[in-house]
């Protein structure tokens, strides 16, 4: 790893660092005299800086050496970036719609320059935490996931190509670490880090720790995650990693891309709605009682996975005599065969995404990271409630993902 030549910018240095950049100094019109700068990054990890001029936006992300929330106490490789530079050029040339462009990539400074996603551009968690619809939301992660996935995967590379991607990323070692331990060990043992609403969750913190089934679950889960390279995966997909308005859905974020198990990012996303979805009890008040929107929630979460069953295998049928070594034209060329080997891989899919989903839920409330949507529920016991009743499910839904073979099989556990 670089360190030399390193160093953390501020925002006096930014300045400096745009005016040297020409790649930078021209997305801004070259007017970088009287930049307006702010500093607005709100991620557990790293400094990020919109930069406006009169005739230009860029937004700078810059990773540090460290995890920015917690400080020098935890290292994290700088290196990160690197990756979610490539991630992001290699998810924007898929899905150009719905991921942001990156105009500058500086390896030794860890710094991305890339398009500055405008508001009314709003987080998506932040929405869903205000009970906003999205109503193309699903048509677009669906978009989003069927692109970057399918054609990062041996359904349309050579293995040739495939395995020369996947080892590329093998380094991204230290974020894929960092999942290991936060996602699929943590919330299943003590560890110092773990926290949950206390003492209302305290029995139900310790039966995670000693479920058996849970845990055999979980083990299998965490291999797959580590030993299944079938795709370029974002790797952290959740709903504070989308930014959105009611015509516009953006992916930014993907420093723990890396080829994994493409049921880990669908997983990530229909989790973190699930998520959403319990904590609406706790917003609820004389007003609105969030019934309707806990419906659009839950129809987002089917439409999500049926649009994106409908766009992957439609581009699996588009390439089914391209590149792909996964499954040779000569040996599959049939019908009915065809269908059956469709149905196979999308079943399992369909399964890996309700295990990883169910994971992502049960780390968020018995893990080192909370979300938003409950976080802000000031009343603790409410809170717990509904904790509760999202764990209960996800705990569910590990178990039980083998027996489920459709969203509408997996939603009325839900409600
Ligand atoms: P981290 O890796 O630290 O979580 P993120 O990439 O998620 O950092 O960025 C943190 C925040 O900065 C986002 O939640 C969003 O509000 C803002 N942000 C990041 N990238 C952009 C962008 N391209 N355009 C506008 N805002 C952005
Ligand atoms: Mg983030
Ligand atoms: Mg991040």
């Amino acid at each position: 790893m670089t360190t030399e030549g390193f160093r953390v910018l501020d925002e006096k240095s930014l300045i400096e660092y745009i005016k040297a950049t020409p790649s930078l100094a021209s997305e801004l019109g070259n007017e970088v005299e009287n930049l307006k700068i702010k500093e607005v990054g709100d991620g557990n990890l790293n400094f990020v800086y919109i930069v406006i001029s009169p005739s230009g936006s860029i937004v700078i992300k810059q990773a540090i050496p460290y995890v920015r929330c917690i400080g020098e106490s935890w290292p994290l490789t700088k290196e990160r970036s690197y990756f979610e530079a490539t991630a992001l050029k290699r998810q924007h040339g898929l899905s150009p719609k719905h991921v942001p462009e990156v105009y500058h990539f500086d390896r030794t400074m860890s710094v991305i320059g890339m398009q500055y996603i405008e508001p009314p551009h709003i987080i998506l968690r932040k929405g869903l935490v205000a009970g906003v619809e999205y109503p193309l939301l699903a048509e677009h992660m669906a978009e989003f996931m069927a692109n970057t996935l399918f054609y990062t995967s041996l359904l349309y590379l050579t293995t040739t190509q495939h395995k020369s991607a996947v080892a590329e990323f093998c380094a991204n070692v230290e974020l894929c670490r960092l999942t290991e331990q936060v996602v699929f060990s943590d919330p299943y043992k003590v560890s110092e880090f773990n926290r949950w609403t206390s003492p209302y969750l305290d029995s139900d913190a310790e039966a995670v720790r000693n479920d058996k089934v849970l845990k055999l679950e979980v083990a299998e889960l965490k291999s797959k995650f580590c030993e299944k390279t079938q795709a370029l995966i974002h790797g952290d997909l959740h709903t504070g990693s989308v930014m959105v308005t009611h015509e516009s859905t953006q992916v930014i974020d993907p420093e723990f891309a890396f080829y994994g198990p493409m049921g880990f990012d669908v997983g990530a996303f229909i989790g973190n709605l699930f998520l959403a979805y319990f904590a609406q009890d706790g917003h609820a008040d004389q007003g609105n009682d969030r019934k309707a929107y806990k419906a659009w929630i839950i129809d987002t979460v089917a439409e999500t996975w049926n649009l994106f069953y409908k766009k992957f295998t439609s581009l699996w049928d588009i390439h089914k005599e391209g590149p792909g070594e996964a499954y040779l034209h000569e040996i599959y060329n049939d019908v009915e065969l065809w269908e059956l080997v469709k149905q196979k891989y999308m079943v399992d899919l369909f399964r890996d995404s309700l295990g990883f989903a169910a994971a992502k839920m049960i780390r968020r409330i018995v893990g080192v990271a909370h979300v938003e949507d409950f976080e802000s529920i000031t009343d603790p016991v409410k809170r717990a409630d509904c904790e509760r009743r999202a764990l209960d499910f996800a705990k569910n839904l590990m178990k039980k993902r083998r027996t489920l073979n459709t969203i509408t099989d997996v939603i009325s556990t839900a409600l």
